[in-house]
């Protein structure tokens, strides 16, 4: 299982050296912002999520923690990006299961949120994976800060 182990590793680098959808947009109110921290781990992010037509046209995040919390900030953006309202909520419900290390559902497309399975066998690393996940939980079920 080592080389499963690696390749995760290297997504999940990949993904802290070179963020996808990093940097919020200022001044639009389309956008709705949530502020999360994980004071154990000194992490803390901002999320912003813009929907249209039903969609969600965009997922910004912005903050700065571990490799775990920043690369999940990214891999949460590209897995929920361009899906329906009610398939980010499934996909969202899902990580979170899987980070449990709860049965969850293999036929919903996570992308590369599914390297994440391992940090279930350490509990203190659980808040850094799934910080962005909730803020982007809270922004879409309308509890933003603003
Ligand atoms: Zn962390």
């Amino acid at each position: 299982m080592g080389n499963i182990d690696n390749l995760y590793r290297t997504v999940i680098m990949d993904h802290y050296k070179n963020p996808h959808n990093k940097g919020l947009v200022e001044n639009d109110d389309s956008y709705q912002t949530v502020h999360l921290n994980n004071p154990s781990c000194g992490d803390d992010i901002f999320i912003q999520i813009q929907m249209k037509d039903g969609k969600l046209s965009d997922v910004r995040h912005n903050g700065h923690g571990c490799s775990i919390c920043c690369s999940s900030a990214s891999v949460m953006s590209d897995s929920i990006k361009g899906t329906e309202k009610k398939e980010a909520l499934a996909i969202i419900d899902n990580f979170l299961t899987m980070i449990k290390g709860e049965d969850y559902n293999d036929d919903i497309d996570m992308g590369d949120a599914v390297v994440y399975q391992g940090v279930s066998q350490f509990p203190a690393r659980i808040k850094c994976a799934t910080l962005a996940w909730k803020a982007a939980l809270k922004a879409l079920v309308g509890e933003g800060d603003e």
